[in-house]
């Protein structure tokens, strides 16, 4: 294995394992998602479709426990409701702290976990999907630029500089990223972004906003939002 991926099912991270694949051949490829405690399990489900329809091996991991006593409106175990309303919107009544759709720490916890079943695996790249809309304001701090340089600061000197971490999209926008994964042929019509668990997405969380907005940007409807 030469990449390991972190896959969640949504667009970014699937545009991400197009790109490894595209670089390295699928069969050098590890995909990996975690489960977290979400309110629903639909990216995981399809992930297992996408990762199905790469041939590319995938490996989940549960790391629910880690964030039993978060209330991040995303988990089961929150009764927080999730916003349904623009990432702009929801940051002007932040005072500055991240949106309540926020993770503790959770690319800090999923890139080190990376990192371990990385190495296990011989693989010197770990792609992550990180781009710059997530990381506007104070969104997503574990998606910024300087995030990203730090973290990789250190998992390559606790690697011993046998692992790098790759963020492909990190100066890019989300209409970018769609616009390279529609060159790469990405099958979006199986990715999952919205962060409420309907038969079909809901259209008003800010992921459906942000990714419809995407879309829209390279001329398309969101293929997902017409299956
Ligand atoms: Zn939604």
């Amino acid at each position: 294995m030469k990449a390991l991926v972190l896959f969640s099912g949504g667009v970014d991270s699937t545009t991400c394992l197009a790109e490894a694949i595209k670089k390295y051949g699928v069969r050098e490829v590890l995909a990996l998602s975690a489960g977290y405690g979400q309110k629903h399990t639909k990216e995981l489900e399809s992930a297992r479709k996408i990762a199905h329809h790469y041939g590319v091996k995938h490996m989940e991991l549960d790391l629910t426990p880690i964030f039993a006593d978060s209330n991040c409106s995303l988990l089961k175990a929150s009764d927080e409701d999730i916003p349904h309303e623009s990432y702009a919107d929801q940051l002007k009544k932040t005072d500055g702290k991240p949106v309540s759709t926020y993770v503790p720490f959770r690319n800090g916890l999923f890139l080190a976990s990376a990192a371990s079943i990385a190495l296990s695996n011989g693989c010197s790249e770990i792609y992550y999907g990180a781009h710059s809309d997530d990381s506007a304001g104070s969104a997503y701090p574990d998606c910024s630029e300087a995030f990203n340089s730090a973290i990789n600061t250190a998992i390559y000197l606790g690697s011993g500089k046998q692992l790098k971490v790759t963020a492909p999209f990190i100066g890019m926008n989300k209409a970018q990223v769609v616009a390279r994964g529609l060159e790469l042929d990405v099958p979006y019509d199986l990715t999952w972004s919205c962060y409420e668990g309907g038969d079909k997405p809901c259209g008003v969380c800010g992921t459906c906003r942000d990714r419809a907005a995407a879309f829209r940007a390279n001329g398309i409807n969101d293929p997902a939002l017409e299956v």
